[in-house]
């Protein structure tokens, strides 16, 4: 039961009883795996446990010991998102300087531009939601999945994770988050561990050019200062578009992408509740209830992405031109407010009439006018367009908007009518389908939201399969969300770490 669950003496006791050894000579219980199964009318807590007895050895703390790279070859890694900070780190590991370069400020500074977003002040291009120390997992929910195979390596990065600040349960927990309000910690911490070791970590240094020289990438340039090292790896996330732009106008070959868009949905944490537990509360001892949900509708994927449970709904956008909605939560999970992205699938198909004009970019472009639109239809503020989900899903307008999550304030818009009809339709379809998996989804308690449009790159930064490297630049090495090749905090921080590794053996 979940009370029980939550009790180290209640399971210490239902250990000895199922191992039939004496209580007393239990020297330490650890939970190796908890998960919720809420199936039943009843929810349950699945733990497992090691129970160490008598003399047995106590499982080793979490340790790394990073060496010093004063002196070493210079590489530089340009972003401190998860891809780049996990890259210095096994930079470092392997004998390199990591040179360590993020346009935005250190995370106390961001703090003062993030609140300034939240005011309707307007949004620095250099420091907000994507931008800044540890990227766009910084203000986020750190939930920690991946579809990685490799499991050794996903624990490494979790153990990394403790290592720097994050509470020992995310070892086992089956969906382990560390939430908005720790992290901050845990990036400073690791940015400490790389400047501690020797390598640098420069704020308020924003790429601006290459340093390129018989097709070898030499450096980088910010602003007035050029940087060399010995390779570069581009970790400078998704929303960074003036990249894209660099790179087309210097003749580096890039791809198209697909991508998904659509909204984000909001409803009141309590009923989410209520459908995922079967109970009228959830009670003291069960966490803020999730969902993940997926369907084809006319052959388009639309799914719920990146669900914040006991969250908030923040603006992620990079210029005040634009209006991007995401989500994050603390890590009680304690807003009265339950936010997922809810998405569509875009492909090529749909952007085929910029193609002609904007080649491997045109992705990128719709995206932007996607955005752009979302901000007019929310007053050309910074308040976002919403509609009340059951009047989204029958067409109708809605007049007046429930309570919201959302600081800078929502404005009652057709989202039916102005986004592209084959994401509102696809949508509809799916919020209905959604709605009879889980009774009471659609409800005009819950709202809409525009727009979610950052769930992935449009566009992706081609590497070669064994170098990892650009297959026309010799030096640069693309990774992360903003390459292609990762989404989300923990796949951007392994792929980080295969092109440290990657660089390594170029630079040997
Ligand atoms: C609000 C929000 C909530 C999220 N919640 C989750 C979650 O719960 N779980 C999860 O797994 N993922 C979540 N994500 C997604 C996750 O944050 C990203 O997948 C991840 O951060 C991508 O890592 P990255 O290192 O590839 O890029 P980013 O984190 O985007 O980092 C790129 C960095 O490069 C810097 N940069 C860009 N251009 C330049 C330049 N020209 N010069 C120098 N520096 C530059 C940027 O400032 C940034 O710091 C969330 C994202 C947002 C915005």
């Amino acid at each position: 039961m979940p009370r029980e669950a939550a009790d180290a003496t209640c399971y210490t006791a239902r250990a000895a009883r199922e191992l039939r050894i004496d209580e007393r000579s239990i020297a330490l219980v650890r939970v190796v795996k908890r998960s919720i199964d809420a199936r039943q009318r009843q929810p349950w807590v699945n733990l497992s446990l090691e129970v160490y007895v008598d003399q047995e050895p106590q499982p080793a703390p979490v340790h790394f010991d990073y060496p010093s790279v004063e002196g070493k070859t210079e590489v530089i890694v340009v972003g401190s998102g998860p891809a780049g900070l996990f890259a210095a780190l096994r930079l470092i590991e392997l004998g390199l300087k990591p040179i360590l370069l993020e346009r935005g400020r250190e995370v106390s500074l961001r703090k003062t531009d993030i609140a300034r977003i939240n005011r309707g002040e307007g949004v620095d291009p250099d420091s907000n939601y994507a931008f800044g120390e540890g990227g766009a997992g910084t203000f986020s929910d750190g939930k920690l999945f991946t579809r990685s195979k490799k499991r050794g390596d996903y624990n490494k990065a979790l153990q990394t994770l403790v290592f720097h600040g994050a509470n020992p349960e995310i070892l086992y927990e089956a969906h382990p988050h560390i939430g908005t309000d720790k992290l901050p910690y845990i990036i400073r911490n690791i940015c400490r561990t790389i400047t501690d070791c020797g390598g640098e970590v420069l704020f308020e240094r924003r790429v601006t050019d290459l340093i390129l020289r018989q097709g070898v990438l030499k450096g980088v340039v910010c602003g007035s200062e050029r940087i060399e090292g010995a390779a570069v790896v581009l970790a400078t996330g998704h929303s960074a578009r003036d990249i894209y732009y660099l790179l087309h106008e210097r003749g580096i070959r890039l791809e198209a992408k697909a991508l998904a868009m659509g909204v984000r949905i909001e409803h009141p944490q309590a009923l989410i509740d209520r459908i995922q537990y079967h109970q009228p509360e959830r009670g003291e001892w069960l966490p803020a209830a999730s969902y993940s949900l997926v369907s084809q509708e006319q052959g388009r994927g639309v799914y719920s992405f990146c669900m914040c449970p006991g969250g908030f709904i923040v603006p992620a956008m990079t210029d005040s031109a634009e209006s991007v909605v995401n989500g994050m939560s603390p890590s009680g999970r304690t807003s009265p407010y339950a936010n997922s992205g809810l998405v569509t699938e875009v492909r090529a198909a749909d952007f085929a009439h910029l193609t002609e004009q904007w080649g491997a970019l045109a992705g990128l472009k719709f995206q932007e006018e996607f955005e752009r639109l979302a901000r007019r239809e929310g007053g050309d503020r910074q308040v976002a367009p919403a509609q009340r989900v059951a009047d989204f899903v029958a067409g109708k307008a809605s007049n007046a908007l429930p309570a919201t999550s959302y600081v800078p304030g929502i404005t009652p818009s057709r989202l039916d009518r102005w986004m592209p009809s084959f994401i509102a339709e696809g949508l509809r379809a799916g919020i209905a389908t959604f709605g009879r998996r889980m009774r009471g989804f659609v409800t005009n308690e819950a709202i809409v939201v525009g727009v979610e449009s950052r769930t992935s790159t449009p566009v992706r930064i081609p590497r070669d399969a064994e170098t990892l490297m650009h297959p026309e630049v010799a030096g640069l090495f693309p990774t992360g969300e903003g390459a292609g090749y990762a989404g989300g905090i923990i796949s951007a921080g392994l792929d980080g770490e295969r092109v440290a590794e990657a660089v390594r053996n170029f630079v040997k």
